[in-house]
């Protein structure tokens, strides 16, 4: 079957790939729909530097995970897809069902991302296997494109649940590329009264405000903290010093939650957090629960992810779009239909 696999550093198209076998408690399914996260092109290009971080640390999500390099890496964890077959002695939807599930494949005892793999396959294939009990249907109706969405959109419905905002609050989200653009969502979602969004580009600003913020500021042309004094900050942008200038110039307890993935060395000012007991919250992923909500927001209307979607590409086309996507002017979210 056809498939787009990381191999040197670039997305590579191959049409020899094995059609995977389900297990007990698994099941096969065709991709629908796969979007292409900041992630994965970070991966595509430091990849090494990722895995040797993560070798690095203890008890975290991914340690232990071994990937080689060398060899081609399979990816892609934002997908829809429809049943084919289910594996032996298996009980599941009937062939057709469309299903999204949160990106973990579940053989035997073992559970093991759907994120960057030699053997697993994620949403850049033809086909792959999900596990039953992950399986989320996809209500009727809703553009499995649109489902494919419920992923990254998750993960910003998690950063304002561990937030705590309330709706009379301020929130300022600092970066409107899809991390960014998935927290102001939810923070409408939520109700949330004043939603200020923050970037240079002057698309994502434009973005920002279709997605519901009430305010979308240029930090050219001046730092947001001159016009707003949020009581809750999302980072989303995920370079070095943004944290250490969110806890200079954010007010006496500020909470600030860091959503976007900074993968170098940073460096902070304690003393700045302190003065203001500042308090600073790192965020991950979703749990199961916040899942599923982000399909029922997405399949009952409360997040119109259409905005979110700016293209549409085939697994051959998926190296391509990789290089698009470092424009943020072009795009925010590309999907790959195989
Ligand atoms: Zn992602």
């Amino acid at each position: 079957m056809r498939a787009a696999v990381l191999r040197d550093g670039r997305i590579a198209f191959r049409d020899d790939v094995p059609d995977p076998a389900p297990g007990p408690g698994q099941v096969l399914v065709a991709v629908r729909s796969c979007g292409i996260c900041g992630s994965d092109l970070h991966f595509a290009a430091h990849g090494a530097e990722v895995l040797s971080l993560t070798d690095q640390m203890s008890n975290g999500i991914g340690s232990g995970m071994t990937v080689d390099l060398g060899r081609d890496v399979f990816m892609g964890h934002e997908f829809s897809a429809e049943i084919l077959e289910a594996g032996p002695g298996t009980d599941t939807y009937p062939a057709g069902t469309l299903v999204t599930s949160i990106p973990l494949l579940i053989s035997g005892n073992s559970v093991e991302p759907i994120v960057y793999s030699n053997h697993t396959l994620g949403g850049y294939a033809e086909r792959m296997l999900l596990s039953v009990p992950l399986l989320l249907r996809i209500p009727n109706g809703l553009d499995p494109r649109h489902a494919a969405l419920t992923e990254p959109m998750a993960v910003g419905l998690h950063a304002v649940n561990k937030s705590g905002v309330q709706p009379g609050e301020t929130a300022l989200v600092l970066g409107c590329g899809p991390i960014g653009i998935a927290v102001v969502a939810a923070l409408r979602a939520r109700g949330v009264e004043n939603v200020v969004a923050a970037d240079f580009s002057p698309k994502r600003r434009e973005l920002a405000t279709t997605m519901g913020a009430h305010q979308a500021l240029d930090p050219a042309q001046g730092s947001p903290f001159d016009t707003v004094t949020p009581a809750v900050v999302f980072e989303a942008v995920g370079v070095p010093g943004i944290i250490d200038d969110v806890m200079r110039r954010a007010g006496h307890g500020t909470r600030l939650v860091v959503v976007g993935v900074c993968m170098q060395s940073d460096t902070v000012h304690p003393f700045f957090a302190i003065a203001k007991e500042i308090n600073v919250q790192f965020v991950l992923a979703y749990a199961v629960e916040e899942f599923a909500d982000s399909l029922r927001e997405i399949a009952e209307g409360g997040i119109d992810v259409t905005p979110i979607i700016t293209g549409d590409v085939g697994l051959e086309e998926v190296g391509a779009a990789f290089d698009d996507l470092a424009d943020p002017e072009r795009h925010c979210k590309i999907l790959v239909t195989p």
